[in-house]
């Protein structure tokens, strides 16, 4: 197993800036970090799966260190078959920990051979979240310098 590969699981319903300073900063302690969209059928979201994997490759396109994919079923399991042994995450505010929390007890208890490893990212980007940012731009607001340029287009497309 490879020690040094993170898988970082989430729904990026758009991905934001603030996903992307966590990939970096992952980036300079792990050598291969997989970007995993959540599929997760019973969660409305504004963007197929293939949709949101399209805007992080559009990020990450000449990045060898930078798999996108997505998965269905157990994070722990699906860490495995990608040869993981580390999930990172990351935390915003304390709001953030509660479920954090929960979910790498869980996962340990369901793999204790998976570690979970949470980042903070600047504080600039503590504020930001997906949902917000879907806010903003559907009531026109700006949003360049939230979101990546490939994701502002997209979200553009869908607004307006
Ligand atoms: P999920 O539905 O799994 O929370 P998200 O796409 O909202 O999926 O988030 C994926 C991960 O990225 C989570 O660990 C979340 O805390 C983290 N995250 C989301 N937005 C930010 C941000 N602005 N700064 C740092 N981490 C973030």
């Amino acid at each position: 197993m490879n020690k040094k590969k993170a898988i970082y699981p989430g729904s990026f319903d758009p991905p934001t800036n603030g996903h992307i300073d966590i990939i970096n900063r992952g980036l300079t302690i792990f050598d291969t970090i997989v970007v995993s969209v959540i599929v997760n059928p019973s969660k409305d979201a504004l963007f197929s799966v293939e949709e949101r994997k399209e805007m992080l490759h559009s990020v990450y396109n000449s990045n060898p260190a930078v798999e996108i994919d997505s998965f269905e079923g157990l994070l722990v399991d699906y860490a495995s078959q990608k040869g993981a042994n580390t999930i990172l995450r990351g935390l915003r505010a304390v709001s953030d920990f509660e479920y954090e929390f929960q979910m790498a007890l869980m996962n340990r208890k369901l793999n204790p051979e998976i570690k979970s490893v949470y980042l903070m990212p600047s504080p600039e980007f503590t504020f930001l979240s997906s949902s917000i940012v879907k806010e903003v731009c559907s009531l026109g607001g700006d949003i360049s310098c939230l979101v990546p340029t490939a994701v502002e287009k997209q979200l553009k497309k869908k607004f307006l």
